[in-house]
């Protein structure tokens, strides 16, 4: 059976999180999406997981859970934690996914972490602690927990990231490295660019959304497209430890253009034009790395720092790598078809008119005919969905923690 799975996002008490972030919703437009698995994230927070203790009941035998109006959607209890310390005069601050099999499991992992900083600040805790030693904490617990550095490249707050990164995975989790099996690629890095550095060839590249909001716009823009005999964890997990291209069928990726990081600059930084501070990799070396207009040193992209450490050129793929697609949120197709905001009320309409004709987001996006996509939307829209998938659209890229901006049709095309 398909299995198209996000394991990162977060709940209501983490920052800047959507108030309607509750797991009802999550489980309504995780359906829209067309996804049938779903991270509960933020299970290291006491209120969120007293939530989810009253809104979830476990799959016998599964590690997952349902929400039960909606069964067709199951839950994996996730979290994201920020560990804190210094290494080599620096202080590093590195993200990582923690994905757990049930309840009793998470309990004593909070335990545990509780020790190392607050759990109740936020729904993301920031832990004083090595990552070697977080990996020894949560393997001490139980074999089956997974944990995976998140977003690689952002210049902060990941294991390879411009500011407060290393420069490789073994560096990070020292002695604990065997532990990881995953990385995720985060929005701004795609699987091709990671490729390119020889060093990370043994991991299982994961793409999850890392949503702060439930919106089918976000939940689901980056996921995992697994084909399982039977859906439990363990399966999952077993699929992910073992980079099993027969069971991790492929990744879905937003152009990593569309990413917040994608591309040098300063966004507050306006250049004589009006236009803000963006720079490649190339020109942003030409000066220096450093802003043309303040003159300080420039957000370093994703780009860039794949540049820095890759040690292949571009177009290599390793043995046994995992496909993947690049998609876009239909809500942004629709909008770049019609000239309207993914946000107005014409292209939610016309989302809405083809999700129940189709069945899901992924549905019309991945699987649907141009030709039905065209015969209940009409022909631009079909068109649209139809260079999304073979890659006919240019996406300028995103800075600074400025989004990218898609360009489906040129002007007047
Ligand atoms: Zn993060
Ligand atoms: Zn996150
Ligand atoms: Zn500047």
């Amino acid at each position: 059976m398909r299995v198209i799975a996000d394991f990162h996002i977060h709940g209501r008490y983490s920052v800047a999180t959507s108030k309607s972030m509750e797991i009802p919703e999550i489980a309504r437009c995780a359906r829209v999406k067309g996804l049938s698995l779903v991270g509960t994230g933020d299970f290291t927070h006491p209120k969120w997981l007293q939530h989810l203790h009253s809104t979830l009941r476990e799959v016998e035998e599964m590690g997952l859970y349902v929400y039960e109006p909606l069964p067709s959607v199951y839950f994996m209890l996730t979290t994201e934690v920020e560990t804190v310390f210094e290494h080599e005069g620096r202080v590093r601050r590195v993200h990582h996914v923690v994905l757990a099999p049930s309840f009793e499991v998470i309990e004593q992992i909070n335990e545990r972490l509780s020790r190392f900083g607050s759990l109740s600040k936020d729904g993301r805790p920031t832990l004083s602690m090595p990552a070697s030693e977080l990996v020894e904490e949560l393997v001490q617990v139980s074999s089956d927990v997974e944990v995976f550095p998140a977003h690689v490249f952002t210049p902060w707050r990941s294991v390879l990231g411009a500011f407060g990164g290393f420069d490789s995975v073994e560096e990070c989790y020292q002695d604990m490295s065997h532990k990881i099996h995953a990385i995720e690629t985060g929005l701004s890095a795609d699987p091709p660019m990671i490729w390119r550095l020889s060093r990370l060839d043994r991991f299982t590249l994961l793409s999850n959304s890392d949503s702060h909001s439930p919106q089918p716009h976000r939940i689901g823009r980056e996921a995992n497209v697994f084909e399982l005999r039977k859906l439990c964890y363990r399966e999952i997990i077993e699929a992910i430890r073992a980079r099993d291209n027969s069971r991790l069928k492929m990744t879905i990726e937003v152009y990593p253009d569309y990413g917040k990081y994608h591309f040098d600059g300063h966004r507050s930084c306006k250049l004589p034009s009006g236009e803000p501070v963006v720079l490649s990799p190339r020109e942003a070396m030409e000066l220096g790395e450093r802003c043309p207009v303040c003159g300080k040193k420039l957000t370093k992209g994703v780009m860039h720092r794949v540049e820095e450490l890759a040690d292949r050129p571009q177009g290599h793929r390793p043995e046994g790598s995992i496909p993947y697609v690049h998609m876009l949120p239909l809500a942004e197709v629709v909008a770049a078809a019609t000239g309207s905001s993914p946000f107005s009320k014409a292209v939610s309409e016309t989302c809405q008119r083809l999700i129940s004709s189709f069945g899901s987001e992924f549905a019309v996006l991945l699987d649907a005919p141009v030709e039905e996509i065209s015969r209940v939307s009409g022909s631009r829209v079909a068109e649209a969905v139809r260079r999304v998938r073979s890659g006919e659209v240019v996406v300028t890229p995103g800075f600074d923690g400025v989004y990218g901006k898609i360009v489906i049709f040129e002007e007047g095309g």
